[in-house]
Formats: structure tokens, C-alpha cells, sequence
């Protein structure tokens, strides 16, 4: 029989510096904590390599943080580890994210004879202006650099991580954003909007940053779907654009309500029908994984997927993508018909040309896309 498939998420919460913006789980590493992590994080695999024997995992995703501050024997160990606890699929998409600056040709390749074969960079700016107001610790030259070396390692699945709305930036600077990254030809870009969240220093500076203006944030977005599709990308989810073949596999998992395994502080997994995510709390984490006593008392949620909450998940997913919901696959999974239950709520978003319904697939237009947050709570009550 086929085994089901399982995909695998491993936190690095270590970064060289804190990006102004950034409320992701990282911070700047003290002496000998990445060992005493990762020694932890290990513990923690191996632990889960019974529960997922019957699984064979499909995607691999390191990401944080910044996983390339794992020196070269750090990152062997880990990855060692991931590969002797469970069973990977031969051509698995695996990926690692790196920031330029801190990885160079020979650490590249060291990454690729480990079994690495995608490499996402965050880039966010090609302008060096733009770049020190975000609080990066790259340049657009070290990033080129950093990218021609991963080529020249012989990375054929690469990804690069933009954003639009950031302080600085105007139409026309991200406009060359975009150029620079399409003459270096990635296989993937990501494109995000910044938002200001409680407890960055971005946060607290929010009245000072010199932001560009909601209708300019609403050009750039246009602008990054028609200059990349007309670059042969395909814009496939809401903040994702591939060549042919190259969507994320491990991406897509999370929208096609697949199932993953997260490891490390402030990860989260979605397995045997629960969703559950590790506390973010380092010292608490790394103790338990130690000298294991209660597992659930390093959870911060835990919740069981009853069918309401997949019907409402499924949607709130599925809409991510461009290809949206395809009304026979909801047909078959939920048992009724998709237009007769959100037909009505979602009229004056197809009236306004902002979701797209026909006897096949809803799925939101590139202007419904930008509103999507607003138009799913509206149609899903939350
Ligand atoms: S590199 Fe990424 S994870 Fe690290 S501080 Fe910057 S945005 Fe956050």
C-alpha cells in the first residue's frame, strides 16, 4: 500500500541581527546556544520518528530565523538527523532559507551534498536605501552575489523573498526591484506585503516611518502580478509566482490542507487531524526536550479539526490560490453544493469584479487577491 504523505518543518530562531519589521520567533544567539538548540531539536525529531513511521515525506523545509547561521557541521548533524528518522521521499522537495551574507559558494555546496535542492532568499529590497530601513544586514550586491554563488553551487530551485509597502519605497523603486530579480531569474518569487506588528521596532517608530501610501502599496501589488506573469511566472497563490513546476511543494501543502510536522520552538504541525504549535519560549522548550516530563506543557494552542472548522478551513485556504475552490472536489469532501451555501454572500464581490464564480471553480481576481483577508472574513463569519 502507498504510504500517505508528510511533510516536515524545522525552526531556526537565530538571526545575526533583528530586522526592524520582524515579529517572527528569532533573536541574536548566545554563546553556545545554537549547539544547546540543536541539540535539543534532535531529541525532538528523533522522538517523532515512530509516530511517523507509516508516513514518507514529500517536503522538507528549514526555515526561521536564519537556518544558514548553522555553520556547515551544524547544518550536516541536522539534516543527518531529519534523514534517519524518517523516510524521505528520493526526489523530496527540500529547502533551506538563507539570508545573503551569510552563506558563501563553498557552504552552498556543502548544502546541496546534503541533500538540500531549494534555497529561498530573503531579499525583500534591490534598493540599498530601502534595505538599511528595513534593518537587513545584506546589500543588493552581497544579495547578487549570494545568488550567483548558489547558482554557481548548482542550485536549480531558488526563491526569492520581496516585499512591497516598506518605508522608502516608491512605484518606481520596486518597479527595479522586480527588474533586478527577474534578470538574475529565480525559479520562484514571493512577494509580501509589510505589516507593522505589535513589538517591533517598526511598531513603535509607526508614526515616523515614511511609508508609501495605500494606493501606491495597491500599484506596486498590480505591478508585481503583471510584470512576473508577463515574465513567465505564474502567480499561484495570493503572494507566490513560479516558473512551470517550480510552485513550492511545501507551500502548497499547507493551502491543500496536507499534512505537516513541525519541530523547534514556535513551530506548528498539523497531523492526525489536530493543529497544534510549540511555545516560543527557548528555556522552556529546550529543558523539556532534555528531560522530557510533559509535552503538552510546552504547547501554546492545540485544537482537534472538527468538520465545521475543515469546511471554514478549506475554503479560508483553497481561496489562497488562484486556481480556488473547485466546486465538485468541495462537492465530494463536504457533501454540499459551494454556490448555494456562499452564492449569496459572495454576490457583490463577483458584482464587483472581485471573486470569480462559474459552474467550475470561485476563485478571487487579481484585485479581489489584495483584499482577500476582508472578503474571507466576511463570507466565513470570523
Ligand atoms: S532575517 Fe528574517 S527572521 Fe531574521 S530578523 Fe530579519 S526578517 Fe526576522
Amino acid at each position: 500500500m502507498e504510504k500517505e504523505k508528510l511533510g516536515i518543518y524545522v525552526h531556526i530562531p537565530f538571526c545575526k541581527s533583528k530586522c526592524g519589521y520582524c515579529d517572527f520567533c528569532s533573536h541574536v544567539p548566545a554563546k553556545g546556544e545554537i549547539d544547546r538548540y540543536l541539540n535539543a531539536l534532535m531529541l525532538h525529531i528523533q522522538d517523532f520518528s515512530g509516530a511517523a513511521a507509516n508516513y514518507i515525506v514529500d517536503t522538507v523545509y528549514i526555515g526561521g530565523g536564519t537556518p544558514t547561521l548553522l555553520d556547515k557541521k551544524q547544518m550536516k548533524l541536522l539534516t543527518e538527523c531529519i534523514r534517519t528518522s524518517f523516510k524521505l521521499e528520493k526526489d523530496a522537495e527540500f529547502t533551506v532559507e538563507a539570508n545573503p551574507g551569510t552563506v558563501d559558494k563553498g557552504y552552498l555546496r556543502a548544502l546541496l551534498g546534503m541533500g538540500i535542492n531549494r534555497i529561498s532568499f530573503g531579499l525583500q529590497s534591490a534598493s540599498d536605501r530601502e534595505l538599511r530601513a528595513l534593518g537587513r544586514i545584506h546589500t543588493r550586491d552581497e544579495f547578487a552575489e549570494s545568488f550567483k554563488a548558489a547558482r554557481a553551487a548548482g542550485f536549480c530551485n531558488i526563491n526569492v523573498d520581496l516585499m512591497y509597502g516598506i518605508p522608502y519605497q516608491s512605484a518606481e523603486s520596486f518597479a527595479e526591484t522586480l527588474a533586478f530579480v527577474k534578470a538574475l531569474d529565480p525559479e520562484h518569487v514571493s512577494v509580501y506585503g509589510l505589516k507593522i506588528e505589535e513589538g517591533t521596532r517598526f511598531y513603535r517608530e509607526r508614526e515616523s516611518l515614511p511609508l508609501p501610501d495605500e494606493e501606491t502599496e495597491y500599484k506596486m501589488y498590480r505591478k508585481a502580478h503583471s510584470f512576473l506573469e508577463a515574465a513567465g511566472y505564474k502567480h499561484y497563490e495570493i503572494s507566490n509566482f513560479a516558473r512551470p513546476g517550480f510552485a513550492s511543494r511545501h507551500n502548497l501543502r499547507y493551502w491543500l490542507d496536507e499534512k505537516y510536522l513541525g519541530f523547534g520552538v514556535a513551530a506548528h504541525s498539523y497531523f492526525k487531524n489536530q493543529r497544534y504549535a510549540y511555545v516560543s519560549d527557548m528555556e522552556a522548550y529546550m529543558l523539556e526536550m532534555e528531560h522530557p516530563q510533559n509535552m503538552s506543557a510546552i504547547l501554546s494552542e492545540c485544537s482537534d479539526i472538527d468538520v465545521f472548522t475543515k469546511e471554514t478551513e478549506y475554503v479560508m485556504l483553497r481561496m489562497r490560490l488562484f486556481d480556488g475552490v473547485l466546486l465538485h472536489e468541495y462537492r465530494n469532501t463536504f457533501g454540499k453544493d459551494f454556490a448555494k451555501k456562499y452564492g449569496e454572500k459572495l454576490r457583490r464581490y463577483v458584482d464587483g469584479g472581485f471573486v470569480k464564480l462559474d459552474g467550475v471553480r470561485c476563485a478571487f481576481t487579481v484585485k479581489g487577491m489584495y483584499v482577500s483577508n476582508y472578503i474571507l472574513s466576511d463570507i466565513l463569519d470570523f
